[in-house]
């Protein structure tokens, strides 16, 4: 067997495997040099100096020799041949598989005409996290570029280490496709009340500057002085090694609900999975923590099941996001549009719990620093729940 891409997804698959009694050779090829790294730490503990890298290792290098793998660390996966049932490496090498995990995750996007100066970055890697930490160090004028949830945590541990941020965003408000507007504008909120210079409604015509960046020139006309630039503008899933190979691509992995690929043995999993999520009835793709371990662990099963036994995979799609002392928690699937309401505490107070719906049924729960709260909705989507089940819960 073979996966590729040896990061969390990678990982756990290759775990899965070897729990699950797979004893025959298992290759594991992975891009970046060092053993796996959890990333969730890059934009909090990491880079706000708090954490050293070696806290954020994914499996303990004395546990490696357990899993009896034909380790390929620092190697790229450069093209598949679906026929031959084997994947290049770069250099060349063929290594042939009976069973396949695609687990190369995403890569951040773009600005599109970013010219080459320095001081742009992106936050993707521990070296991208080190390099950034090594310039904040000089107190620099941060402008962060994209409220998501990456550009939302850079401002947050940007500003904690008392620097001047500036947080750019090109809709009404922060985090507005993922969380919709009203709850987009709790997210602004925290932001402002931490004295970042957020504006939304604004598009980046422009990074200018002599060698350095030294300013972001805005749509509306006006432009922002700065030393270092962050752009967190989403991520794209790394698919162009399967480019050539004929294996169905639509941002994503193409997979149907039990993570199998549309060529057979062939599995996908993490941030590079796009999956019929049976719970909620559409096409998905995650790009969060717990889905790529639970979704790996299901793709590894289901390879060595087979198709006939293998098991739909429908989660609740879970995340989390730490920005200043607001611990962020959402569970499910929301679409634009969906029914908002709070039903636990209060939005002014950053303490709440807030349900979405559509068509009579619970969609997604967001929580601001009530975790406990926010479990029992996910039960109840897991449940599809009704939303009248839901006020009941929140009523009880
Ligand atoms: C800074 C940061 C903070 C985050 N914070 C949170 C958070 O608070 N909460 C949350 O839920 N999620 C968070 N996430 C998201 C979470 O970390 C990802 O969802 C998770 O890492 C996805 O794992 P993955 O294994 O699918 O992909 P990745 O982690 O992207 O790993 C894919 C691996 O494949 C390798 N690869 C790519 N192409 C090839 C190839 N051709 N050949 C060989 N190897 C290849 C890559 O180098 C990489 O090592 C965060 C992500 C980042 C970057």
């Amino acid at each position: 067997m073979v996966v590729v891409g040896a990061s969390l997804a990678g990982l756990r698959a290759v775990e899965t495997l070897r729990q699950a009694g797979y004893d025959g050779r298992l290759t594991l090829v992975g891009a970046e040099r060092g053993l796996p790294y959890d990333r969730p730490p890059l934009s909090k503990q990491v880079l706000k100096g708090d954490w050293e890298p070696d806290r954020i290792v994914l499996r303990e290098s004395d546990r490696w020799d357990e899993l009896d793998l034909d380790l390929r660390l620092g190697r790229d996966a450069t093209s598949l041949d679906l026929t031959e049932r084997s994947v290049e490496l770069d250099g060349g090498e063929r290594v042939g598989f009976d069973g396949l995990i695609v687990a190369t995750g995403a890569r951040p996007r773009l600005l599109p005409g970013t010219p080459e100066l320095d001081g742009i970055h992106t936050l993707r890697t521990l070296d991208d996290c080190l390099t950034l930490r090594a310039a904040f160090e000089a107190m620099p004028r941060v402008v962060v570029v994209g409220a998501g949830f990456i550009g939302a945590e850079v401002a947050a541990t940007a500003s904690q280490r008392g620097l001047d941020v500036t947080l750019l965003e090109a809709l009404p408000v922060p985090l507005a496709r993922g969380l919709g507007e009203e709850m987009g504008r709790a997210c602004g909120a925290l932001h402002r009340d931490h004295g970042v210079d957020l504006r939304c409604g604004v598009g980046v015509e422009g990074l200018e500057g002599d060698g350095r960046v030294e300013r972001v020139r805005l749509s509306d006309g006006s432009a922002v002085d700065a030393d270092v630039i962050v752009v967190g503008v989403g991520v794209a899933p790394v698919t162009g090694w399967l480019a050539s190979s004929g294996l169905a691509i639509e941002d994503g992995v193409v997979c149907d609900a039990t993570c199998a690929a549309s060529a057979p043995g062939i599995y996908a999993a993490g941030d590079v999975a796009r999956w019929d999520n049976p719970l909620f009835g559409r096409s998905m793709r995650v790009e969060h923590w717990t889905n790529a371990t639970e979704q790996a662990t299901a793709a590894a099963r289901n390879l060595l099941a087979g198709p006939a036994a293998a098991e739909p995979f429908a989660p609740v799609p879970f995340f989390w996001s730490d920005q200043y002392d607001t611990k962020i928690q959402y569970v499910g699937a929301a679409e634009p549009g969906d029914l908002v309401r709070v039903v636990h505490g209060s939005v002014e107070d950053r303490k709440f719990v807030a349900l979405y719906g559509r068509d009579g049924r619970l969609t997604a729960a967001l929580a601001f620093s009530m975790p406990r709260l926010l479990m029992g909705y996910r039960r109840l989507l897991a449940d599809r729940a009704t939303w009248d089940d839901a006020l009941a819960l929140a009523a009880s």
